[in-house]
């Protein structure tokens, strides 16, 4: 059977277009057919009530709409809202929306766990489970627009469990779907890859037209704090990341998560700023989440405050970002994380990287 959500609006198109010629359907149900898919989604062709009956019920026979099983929501005082999803196979992802005034960014999952292990991540302590296909990536956008189609998420970052770029594949067809006009169609400059450096899956984003955003967990200005603090850096060395990063003709944004002691003096600033400056990229500074690493501390407020001054002394624009949701654990793989520690669920063996 043909999921029809896994498949870019070109790919649908492609699968319906026999399909409806075999049953004599008029030309014009192409586009209607296609359009319940992203644009006005719906649950399930039952609710497709502009199509006959009978093609709704061919359809649901011969195409039917996955959906990601909503497990647990969860809404913060600051109105950060967790969702834990159940996928068919019983695995659970966690997407985070997070409303700013108009701005409605979602934070995406794009694998089951991961496989990298950074030492502040709640997500590498839990392992590798699978990649998740196009549909269930697509989807954490999807559901939230038939939860509340007239408020649907302006921006889309990968930012949840899981490397995106160590699942180029599915990554690549999902940012088709969310990009294009006849799928979700979210601006480009609005969808953010949060990757580690995933080298050559990198070049493969890089070689994409549109205009993604790209932000770099660096989290070291060295590669030997990054090696302590990131196992794949043994893999992307920093120097070979950093000129990958140097040819990549958009903006990027390094990520920088402060650990007390360890990532956070003025001396770390200033090597940092020898790296973000001449790639002119933003320095994104964040707070450790103090769920995410139970042996490494949060920087303190004034020392926070004080690596973003040194920064922008230095000539680099840096900010310092709020930690959301500090109160229903929106670190990534947090959730999920708690979740199976009350339900005694016994974790699988991590996955390595070579
Ligand atoms: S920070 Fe990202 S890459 Fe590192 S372990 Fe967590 S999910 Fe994986």
């Amino acid at each position: 059977m043909t999921d029809l959500l896994s498949l870019t609006p070109d790919g649908a198109r492609a699968a319906l277009s026999p399909w409806l010629a075999a049953r004599a359907q008029p030309p014009y149900r192409l586009k209607q057919i296609v359009s319940r898919l992203w644009q006005r989604p719906i649950g399930s062709w039952e609710d497709a009530t502009d199509l006959p009956a009978a093609l709704r019920a061919e359809l649901g026979a011969a195409f039917p709409l996955g959906r990601l099983a909503l497990d647990t929501a969860q809404q913060s005082r600051d109105g950060t809202e967790k969702f834990l999803w159940k996928l068919a196979d019983g695995e659970a992802i966690e997407s985070v929306l997070i409303p700013e005034g108009k701005r409605r960014t979602l934070c995406i999952s794009s694998q089951v766990g991961c496989a990298l292990g950074c030492v502040f991540c709640a997500t590498g302590r839990m392992g590798f489970r699978r990649n998740l296909t196009t549909a269930e990536i697509a989807a954490q956008v999807r559901e939230l627009v038939l939860r509340d189609p007239a408020t649907p998420p302006t921006n889309v970052v990968f930012m949840g469990m899981g490397e995106p770029l160590l699942n180029w594949d599915a990554v690549d067809a999902a940012l088709t779907i969310l990009n294009h006009p006849d799928g979700l169609g979210i601006g480009a400059r609005h969808i953010t890859v949060s990757t580690v450096g995933i080298l050559p899956s990198l070049a493969q984003l890089a070689r994409r037209p549109e205009q993604f955003r790209l932000a770099v967990s660096l989290h070291a200005p060295s590669a030997e704090l990054r090696h302590e603090l990131m196992p794949i850096e043994k893999k992307y060395r920093l120097p070979d990341l950093l000129q990958a990063l140097g040819q990549f003709r958009r903006r990027v944004t390094l990520e920088y998560v402060l650990i007390g002691g360890k990532n956070d003096s003025l001396a770390q600033a200033d090597e940092l700023a020898s790296l973000a400056r001449p790639l002119g990229a933003l320095v994104n500074l964040l707070p450790l989440h103090p769920g995410g690493a139970p042996d490494l501390m949060p920087s303190s407020r004034a020392q926070m405050l004080a690596f973003e001054r040194r920064l922008n002394s230095r000539g680099v624009e840096a900010v310092l970002r709020r930690s959301r949701g500090l109160d229903i654990s929106a670190a990534c793989g947090q959730l999920r994380v708690e979740l199976e520690a009350r339900r005694k669920v016994r974790p699988q063996e991590h996955a390595r990287v070579e």
